[in-house]
């Protein structure tokens, strides 16, 4: 995997570092091996970020942009989608000492630890493309969907079933029409 993932917090300049990361399938399987998920596959990822450093904290504020392909909720076609969305870390150094107090701490304030002088943003990456993946993908808003009866796929063909289907709304009123004969 490459280092470029890793910032040495020591060289963070004041003005704070702007850091551009985009990176194709094939870099994303070797991330992702050890992910137990097949039901999807990562084609692109894009992200840009801000990194700034306050005494020995560090601040991670970006956006990431994923394109993967999955299975449409509706229809079951494979679907390219692209999702987007905005990510914010606070990393601090792991301090052994007191440990209970900060691990307290880093729970109520949603901070992340870093040792040494190496941030590796791979984790954190990796992270919030998992966060990112819908959880009712969709082909397409206006996807159709599957005839629930034959299970034809409403966005490539018609099917007949949909003159048996009969709404429960309707059906009262056809009870009514019987009565009236
Ligand atoms: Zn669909
Ligand atoms: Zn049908």
């Amino acid at each position: 995997m490459s280092n470029s993932l890793k910032i040495n917090v020591v060289t963070i300049p004041e003005e704070g570092l702007n850091f551009n990361f985009s990176e194709d399938g094939k870099w994303l399987e070797e991330c992702f091996q050890d992910i137990d998920r097949n039901d999807f596959i990562l084609r692109k990822v894009d992200v840009q970020c801000k990194i700034t450093k306050a005494s020995s904290a560090i601040y991670i504020q970006g956006g990431i942009s994923v394109r993967l392909g999955i299975g449409c909720s509706r229809c079951l076609e494979d679907a390219n989608i692209l999702v987007e969305g905005d990510f914010s870390y606070t990393l601090v150094p792991v301090k052994p000492e007191k440990e209970e107090d900060v691990e307290l701490q880093a729970e109520e304030l949603e901070i992340s630890y870093y040792s040494g002088d190496l941030i590796d943003l791979t984790p954190i990456i990796c992270e919030q493309i998992i966060l990112q993946i819908p959880i009712k993908p969709l082909c397409s808003e206006e996807c159709k969907g599957l005839c629930p009866q034959c299970g034809t796929n409403m966005n490539v063909a018609s099917c007949n079933c949909r003159s048996e289907f009969v709404d429960p709304r309707l059906a009262v009123l056809k009870n009514i029409k019987i009565k009236n004969n």
